[in-house]
């Protein structure tokens, strides 16, 4: 069972979440990100991410019209990453497409590059491997202050 904190961008309040590995993530539709696939190799109890971030992800799974394999989304601070953690670590970034062939890796690029739902996709030069894109949200957001408080201890 994970605890699962979502930021919810609608109503500007925390909701808390439990869920089993296999179920589907907070406000996903029809199954398509799991608990176990947006924790990736990540071993922490409590996982967080917005409803956006999720909103995002449902619209990007239909315009690509197939399944999208998730090796990494979210991560705690000292569990690693790459360039760009922190939206890793604040749960809004996903590295998706790691077992898709190179070609359809790079229609998946294409397809978050084109969608608009991203606010960033990263480069393909810099991820050779995987597809980056993440959902960046202001750091004057109540989440931020959420996240940066959670760090300090303040949240349970
Ligand atoms: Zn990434």
């Amino acid at each position: 069972m994970a605890k699962i904190i979502i930021f919810n961008n609608d109503t500007d309040r925390m909701e808390t979440y439990y869920k089993g590995e296999n179920e589907a993530m907070p406000y996903n539709t029809n199954s398509t990100l799991k608990v176990r696939e947006f924790r990736g190799s990540s071993k922490s109890n409590i996982l967080w991410t917005t409803k956006r971030t999720m909103q995002s992800w449902n619209s990007q799974r239909y315009i690509f019209g197939a399944p999208i394999p998730v090796g990494f989304a979210f991560k705690r601070p000292y569990e690693g990453g790459h360039g760009n953690q922190s939206q890793h670590y604040a749960g809004v970034a996903f590295d998706v497409g790691q077992t898709l062939t190179q070609a359809r890796r790079n229609t998946l690029y294409n397809s978050a590059k084109n969608s608009g739902v991203w606010a960033y996709v990263e480069p393909i030069s810099l991820t050779p491997t995987w597809v980056h894109f993440d959902k960046r949200f202001r750091n004057t957001s109540l989440f931020n202050r959420w996240i940066s408080n959670f760090k300090k201890g303040k949240c349970k």
